[in-house]
């Protein structure tokens, strides 16, 4: 499949110049002319890099950034009219990977859009299987195991330990993990995912003395390694 790369780009001519090399490259390409559309359009398709220009109506880019980064740790390079340290610092810390002022040689931005993209897919081993530390969870097989040792599972408890190992380091909302595990139709209670949350603490963290699960106050989960 082709990798994805979202352009969030005002200026039509510069988005457009954009999305016609990318293609070239052989990228597919989305593109949204404006901050909240292309907050929309990161958070439900299925996007593997996002080029976000800085100074966007709707949504600015560093708030489209915060928000994106609040739900997914897709690749995010920057982009902005002026060569100003502020900008920069302020684009970095909304979560940005990279960073470019607009005088960029397009043969720069591909470079640095393959470095952001192998730099992610490093950490992509198996398609199949997920691991933190000695816990492997093999998606094919709805199987989880702990050095080696099988641990058995309910099918929601398998769901909801494979979406939080997919976002390992993310700080995933309760309602988010309603919507991705047990689906938008879902009307119950958001305490579900709490209750399911001290099933799988028991099945994955108490019995082998780790922490993967973390509760983040006020927020939801987030999963982890203790020793990374
Ligand atoms: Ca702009």
């Amino acid at each position: 499949m082709k990798t994805t790369i979202l352009v969030i780009e005002d200026e039509v001519k510069i988005a457009r110049f954009l999305e016609l090399e990318l293609m070239h490259e052989g990228y597919a390409v989305q593109v949204a002319y404006d901050g909240r559309l292309g907050y929309e359009k990161a958070i439900s398709e299925d996007v593997d890099l996002i080029i976000l220009d800085l100074m966007l109506p709707g949504l600015s880019g560093i708030e489209v950034c915060r928000r994106v980064r609040r739900e997914s740790d897709v690749p995010i390079i920057m982009l902005t009219a002026k060569d100003d340290v502020s900008d920069k610092v302020m684009g970095l810390d909304s979560g940005a990977d990279d960073y470019m002022t607009k005088s960029f040689a397009i043969e720069e931005l591909l470079a640095r859009i393959r470095v952001v993209l192998k730099r992610k897919g490093k950490n992509e081993t198996n398609n199949n299987r997920l691991e933190s530390g000695k816990l492997s969870l093999f998606k094919d097989e709805y199987r989880v195991t702990y050095d080696g040792r099988e641990i058995l599972l309910s099918k929601k408890e398998f769901e909801l330990l494979r979406y939080l190992m997919e976002n390992q380091g993310i700080v995933l909302s309760r309602e988010k993990i309603l919507d991705q595990v047990w689906g938008y139709d879902f009307y119950g209670d958001t305490n579900v995912t709490d209750v399911y949350i001290k099933y799988l603490r028991n099945k994955i963290d108490q019995p082998f003395g780790m922490q993967f699960i973390h509760t983040v106050r006020g927020v939801g989960y987030t999963f982890k390694h203790n020793e990374e």
